[in-house]
């Protein structure tokens, strides 16, 4: 008989009106996981409550202990975590980044509070459980399961804020029909890096956006301030307007590594164009993120630099693990 163990983060799905305070994260894990599964049995743990939109670094580090001590006990086939949605991707991809078991951890969430009157959550749930319960899903790493879709943690971004399917990206593993889970895919995966260590707590990984008629001073003033990395969203391809080259040149300088990815919601990153283009980016010391979002290149970049990359190894290890 399979065993699930459920780590509750918070979240809308955990989330019940609180007058004017507005809806607040609330239930528990174990409220979460009270369903009846048939053939499984499922445990849980309360490893935090609250909204997503609060999370620190910190918060992230102390998910993913959770998820790996959950993950390493024998008597557990699978490990779901609820978690609110705003951050989903981010908690997610750091995940996969450290997730070497062959076991799945499979993160969901809601889109209406545990209160309203057609909660989500419950049905999210049941489906997040039977896919981590699942065999065919071995090796498949960290995934999201949400509104009978399941993908990959890699490349997964929330992309409508109340829709009841929120999540794009991410190659889709699988999906419900009726009560079955039916695998069609598998992820790419990149080999696991160790556990964030407590420096990763205040590892400074700031994102800044390229626009119209934007200057270098945001990007200056991230590096004076002493961000470790900067992830510059650059537009299209990944570009950025006049001044931006040099910026980038003088962070490298500096010992900040700055990742180059887009604010485009798809694509890969391809530096093509000069005049302060992709091009001048690259040849300035940005490495392109490749396909990774900023969001989700902002968290490689902070980990590699919390587990003690150097400014000289940083370009080959996120081209590596990107
Ligand atoms: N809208 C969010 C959710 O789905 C709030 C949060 O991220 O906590 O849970």
């Amino acid at each position: 008989m399979a065993h699930v163990h459920l780590l509750g983060t918070g979240g809308t799905i955990a989330s019940r009106g609180h007058g004017d305070r507005g809806s607040v994260a609330t239930d528990t894990a174990a409220e979460l996981a009270r369903a009846r599964y048939g053939e499984l049995t499922v445990s849980s743990r309360d490893v935090l409550t609250t909204g997503s939109y609060r999370l620190s670094l910190a918060d992230l580090r102390l998910i993913a202990e959770a998820v790996q001590e959950a993950l390493a006990d024998p008597g557990t086939d699978g490990v779901v975590v609820t978690h609110g949605t705003d951050t989903l991707e981010e908690t997610a991809f750091l995940l996969e980044l450290v997730h070497g078991s062959a076991k799945s951890a499979v993160l969901t969430g809601a889109q209406q509070p545990a209160d309203s009157a057609a909660p989500d959550g419950p049905r999210n749930v049941e489906e997040a459980v039977l896919a981590a319960a699942s065999p065919s899903l071995r090796d498949s790493g960290v995934l999201i399961s949400f509104d009978g879709t399941v993908r990959a943690a890699r490349g997964a971004r929330k992309a409508h804020t109340t829709a009841s399917s929120p999540f794009c990206g991410g190659t889709e593993v699988a999906h419900m029909a009726g009560h079955e889970l039916v695998v069609t895919a598998r992820p790419v995966r990149r080999p696991a890096l160790p556990l964030p260590p407590a420096s990763f707590d205040a590892t400074r990984v700031e994102i800044i956006t390229a626009h119209t008629g934007a200057t270098p001073d945001l990007f200056d003033f991230a590096v004076r301030s002493g961000a470790h990395a900067v992830v510059l969203a650059g537009s299209g391809v990944g570009n950025a307007g006049p001044g931006f080259a040099e910026a980038v040149e003088r962070a490298v300088a500096a010992g900040c590594a700055v990742v180059l990815s887009t604010r485009a919601p798809w694509g890969p990153v391809l530096p093509i164009y000069g005049n302060g283009g992709g091009t001048d980016l690259v040849a300035a010391g940005a490495v392109p993120s490749g396909d990774l979002n900023p969001l989700q290149a902002r968290l490689l970049a902070a980990l590699l630099i919390s587990l003690g990359t150097s400014s000289t190894e940083f370009p080959e290890a996120f081209t590596a693990h990107r």
